[in-house]
């Protein structure tokens, strides 16, 4: 069947380490089509469409290629109803602060960031070099998941280090997950009924990568990723926040290398490495229902630590309008949003069980709650493709 379609579109592409998902929009954000290419280098890799088959797929040009043969032959008429590409980039650094047409410059930044998001920012500059190739011409245009937190204030992005470390190095809190926040901020606004200039919000990312930040009246004023996605929330294989002593400690007494003790705090730890046996929320909440004590106490440490940063950013807005859940755990577990938000009603937050158990999106809090609690599913890709079509348009 054809369903080739007439319009313009927008080709938004996440390339991380083994997948690469690509959602394509109509110039009226409608989307048009969505899919994968996952475990590209494994003999299992499998490209997801309406259908999923198994390929073929060793690199990340070919997981590319493989997406644009599907959209020419099922859903693309010409290469040039591809008005740009948009693609996911993590880290920005300094420099890197707006969505920018990828030039040889821009590459090189992204470059320059690749020690601060090794899992990240190589395979972000794969997918914008295979488009380059494949598909000479068209625009690609990089949004970082850093730029949104341009407004994040000296005192809470500063590290209390020597202060030329920051001159010399740029070591500072630069903020991920940028994108979610923006649009999950934005689409809340929308749900309040007000306006977001408005609005102090705490944003809870709970996925694989968890992130948590304060915004006021649309400008982020903290955030907990820091200098790399690491800092702050405990996440499927990350520590998030402990004492950096730590980390020499480990070095002497295990004889490791501070590059492995970096892989053990970044792939080793967080839900997996307490646990011991996944990073997975779903896997550990049907291990603790079933009693495993390790999986319990990954859970606890998992939710403590996100009430303490909804405590400190509520500190830090003098109050907070509203505590908002999203991604992975945040959509989809009551459990861990039930662990986060109860027994704050001091601070405001009166929580609603039987809401809780049942939105998919919308409140989660009592209705006259002082301090309202929702859970607003992410679109980074929709964010991405509305900055991608603002940037085309100037
Ligand atoms: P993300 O990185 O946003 O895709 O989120 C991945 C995380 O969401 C993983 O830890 C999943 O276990 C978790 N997740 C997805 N669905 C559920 C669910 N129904 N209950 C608990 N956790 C979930």
């Amino acid at each position: 069947m054809n369903t080739k379609s007439d319009s313009k579109n927008v080709l938004v592409l996440n390339s991380g380490s083994s997948s690469v998902k690509y959602t394509l929009f109509d110039l009226s954000l409608n989307r048009i089509a969505k899919g994968s290419v996952e475990r590209i280098g494994s003999a299992e890799a499998f490209i997801v469409t309406d259908t999923r088959e198994v390929c073929n797929v060793p690199d990340h040009n070919t997981a590319v290629e493989l997406v644009l043969n599907k959209l020419f032959s099922n859903v693309i008429k010409d290469k040039n109803d591809i008005v740009a590409i948009g693609h996911r980039v993590v880290h920005g650094g300094e420099k890197l602060t707006l969505p920018s047409v990828v030039t040889e410059e821009i590459k090189d930044e992204i470059r320059k960031c690749f020690n601060l998001a090794p899992l990240h920012n190589p395979h972000n500059l794969s997918g914008i070099l295979a488009c380059e190739k494949l598909l000479p011409g068209i625009s690609n245009i990089a949004v970082f998941d850093t730029a949104f937190y341009q407004t994040i204030p000296q005192y809470a992005y500063l590290y209390a280090l020597p202060y030329y470390l920051y001159k010399k190095h740029n070591i500072r809190r630069y903020g991920f997950h940028g994108i979610s926040h923006q649009f999950v901020a934005e689409k809340t606004a929308e749900l309040l009924n007000e306006p977001l200039n408005k609005l102090k919000l705490i944003t809870c990312h709970l996925g694989n990568g968890c992130s948590i930040t304060a915004t006021k009246y649309g400008a982020p004023v903290d955030t907990s990723m820091g200098f790399t996605p690491l800092e702050g929330l405990i996440m499927g294989t990350r520590c998030g926040d402990m004492d950096p002593t730590i980390v020499s400690f480990i070095s002497t007494s295990e004889n490791m290398s501070l590059n492995d003790v970096n892989k053990l705090l970044t792939s080793q730890s967080g839900l997996y490495g307490i646990s011991g046996i996944s990073n997975d929320m779903r896997t550990l909440t049907e291990e603790s229902e079933k009693g495993n004590e390790r999986a319990k106490i990954a859970i606890e440490m998992f939710c403590y630590r996100v009430k303490k940063y909804i405590g400190s950013y509520s500190a830090a807005l003098n109050g907070a309008d509203a505590i908002v859940f999203t991604a992975g755990i945040g959509e989809n577990s009551p459990t861990v949003r039930q662990k986060c938000i109860e027994k704050l009603d001091k601070i405001g937050i009166e929580f609603d069980a039987s809401l809780n158990k049942e939105t998919r999106q919308g409140l989660i809090s009592k209705k006259d709650s002082p301090v309202k609690a929702l859970v607003v599913p992410t679109n980074e890709e929709l964010m991405i493709a509305k900055q991608v079509i603002t940037l085309t348009n100037n």
